[in-house]
């Protein structure tokens, strides 16, 4: 049974288009959700280390940040300790200068006293800076830490730190006549082999061969600046809205220990600060952060360290990522972290931004496949009624033209078989059935007669009457002979006015009757025209295996007599 029928062909191509809709629109859907999905999977990975790497870049440039900005205020510090330690050795050497001018007609070892006397009780920078003056031999003119070891007569220990800086003070002199000194000294009441950094400015006092100047450790004006940076930071106080501070560590041991370092700033936790503390300390889960944090410093001068501490603005504890740089300068660790739960909340925000913006996406494309699928399937419910109608209009043509070419081929078989003027059978119809007749007789061995019968003196109605009253004559007759002949008989016209009737299953005896019947019917007939109209009649019957021809033959030879017998007569043979 075929599949695609014509009742159901609308509804196959609408079947087919949905399920071809249904199949694209899965399949697009899937690829489409599957891309979504994977890449939304990995924007959510992303959005996690994208703005963890971010936050502890930021971290780490802050930091930076600040260490330069302490290394700035570092090389100002030397700056202003120059400038400093200069203007102080020009004042010194203008009242140095202005006492020789006053004095010149005194001696000299008087106008020295003065200038040296006049210079020593002078102080400065907290009470620690003073002047000193040096002979370009070697000893001490003015020494106020210690005059014991003035004068040319005091002998000191050949120390070489000393010889060098002679020799450095006296190589500036003698080139430049005034310049700075950088070099290692002991401080006074400290270590004596405790070395500090120092500096000095010295002038050459030309009249009498002195070097005149003053100096100061670093140490003690960049602790100032110290000081300055520490205040400031650790005014800055953290909130739990702003939780992010610097804090510093001065170090004391690199390789750690219980006083491995003090507090300096961390505004968090303002108890701390001034104190000792130790790498052994353990955060609230056990974690001794100090020491993974000192050990990043040895490696590699900085390090990132997460532990749990202090929030700040609450006395509660949370998980923090803090990035610690040390500053070897002044062996301090500069550090900030950050809050992991602050930076968590923000990620999970971020995530939860990108989840809603991927489903939108997915929403949106949902109704776009719900609609065009809905719009498409419209359309081929449309389309598939389109077909519908279309084919059943085809249909009905084709029905028409089938039904006119078999209306043609049954007229086309009636006319081949019918003689046109009188619409009996014709000749060759009557041949074929006579062949079918004498094959059943022989069949079954039934009678078959023939009757051939033909209008006596024909060609005087046609010369009489016209050929066309001849031709009304030939009509009324088949008329006449037609309606009285059995259903079963075969009756044709067999040429010109002569016509057979074959009458199968009936013997001779009988069809004589039926001829001779015929013949008064005819005779006694009123035809169209005022002359009575008579046939002459040969009857015969089918004898065993004889041949056609000679069955008709034997008809006509019937026929024949029956003319020559005067017409008008059933003569049988
Ligand atoms: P007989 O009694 O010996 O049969 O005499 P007849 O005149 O009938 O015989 P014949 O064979 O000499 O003439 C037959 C005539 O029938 C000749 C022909 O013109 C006429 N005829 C044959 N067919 C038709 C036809 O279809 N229409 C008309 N009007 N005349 C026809
Ligand atoms: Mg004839
Ligand atoms: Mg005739």
């Amino acid at each position: 049974m075929p599949l695609i029928k014509e009742d159901n062909i609308g509804v196959i191509s609408f079947i087919s288009s949905t399920i071809l809709v249904v199949l694209l629109t899965s399949i697009l859907g899937g690829i489409f959700l599957r891309d979504q999905h994977r890449h939304f999977q990995e924007d959510l990975q992303k959005v996690g280390t994208n703005f963890f790497k971010t936050q502890k870049e930021r971290l780490r440039s802050e930091v930076e940040m600040q260490i330069r900005s302490i290394n700035a205020w570092h090389k100002s510090a030397r700056q202003r300790l120059k400038t400093t330690i200069k203007a102080r050795t020009y004042e010194a050497y203008a009242v140095a200068e202005n006492l020789y001018e006053q004095n010149k007609e005194k001696r000299p070892e008087e106008i020295q006293a003065l200038i040296r006397e006049a210079l020593r009780p002078v102080r400065f920078n907290n009470g620690r800076g003073y002047f000193f003056i040096r002979d370009t031999q070697g000893p001490f003119v003015l020494y106020p830490p210690n005059p014991k070891i003035e004068g040319p007569h005091v002998k000191l220990l050949p120390h070489q730190d000393r010889k060098e800086l002679s020799q450095k003070i006296n190589t500036i002199i003698f080139t430049k006549g005034e310049g700075f000194i950088d070099y290692q000294w002991p401080k006074p009441g400290g270590q004596v082999h405790e070395l500090f950094e120092k500096m000095t400015f010295v002038k050459y006092f030309k009249p009498f061969g002195w070097s005149l100047g003053t100096g100061e450790y670093l140490v003690n004006f960049e602790s100032l600046v110290q000081e300055y940076i520490i205040g400031t930071l650790n005014s800055i106080i953290p909130s739990d809205t702003d939780p992010e501070y610097i804090f510093i560590y001065k170090l004391h041991a690199m390789n750690g220990g219980n006083e491995f370092a003090t507090v300096l700033v961390n505004p968090n936790r303002s108890d701390l600060i001034g104190k000792k503390i130790s790498d052994s300390f353990k955060d609230i889960k056990g974690k001794m952060f100090r020491k993974e944090m000192l050990q990043g410093i040895r490696d590699t001068g900085n390090a990132f360290v997460s532990y749990w501490y202090k929030n700040p603005g609450s006395e509660e504890q949370g998980l923090k990522l803090s990035y610690f740089k040390y500053y070897p300068e002044w062996k301090w660790i500069v550090a900030k972290g950050i809050s992991l739960d602050v930076m968590n909340k923000r990620i999970t925000q971020l995530q939860k931004n990108l989840s809603q913006e991927t489903k939108k996406t997915i929403r949106n494309f949902i109704y776009f496949i719900v609609i065009s699928s809905v719009s498409f399937l419209i359309l081929g419910f449309i389309f598939s009624k389109g077909i519908h109608r279309l084919f059943l209009g085809y249909k009905a043509i084709m029905e028409e033209q089938q039904h006119e070419l078999e209306r043609v081929n049954t007229e086309l078989k009636i006319q081949s078989i019918t003689d046109s003027l009188t619409a009996l059978y014709n000749k060759g119809y009557f041949n074929e059935h006579l062949e079918i007749e004498i094959a059943r007789s022989l069949r079954h061995g039934s009678a078959l007669s023939l009757l051939v019968f033909d209008i006596d003196k024909f060609k005087d109605i046609n010369d009489t009457f016209g050929h066309l009253a001849g031709d009304n004559v030939l009509k009324e007759l088949a008329h006449l002979c037609q309606i009285n002949i059995r259903a079963s008989d075969i009756f044709a016209r067999w040429g010109g006015e002569e016509f057979v009737v074959l009458s199968p299953e009936s013997e001779i005896k009988n069809t004589i009757v039926f001829a001779e019947k015929l013949r008064r019917l005819i005779e006694g007939y009123s035809f169209s025209i005022p002359v009575q109209v008579t046939c002459s009649f040969g009857v015969t019957e089918y004898r065993d295996e004889e041949r056609v021809d000679s069955f008709i033959h034997r008809a006509d030879q019937a026929l024949y007599t029956a003319k020559q017998e005067g017409r008008n007569k059933v003569v049988f043979r």
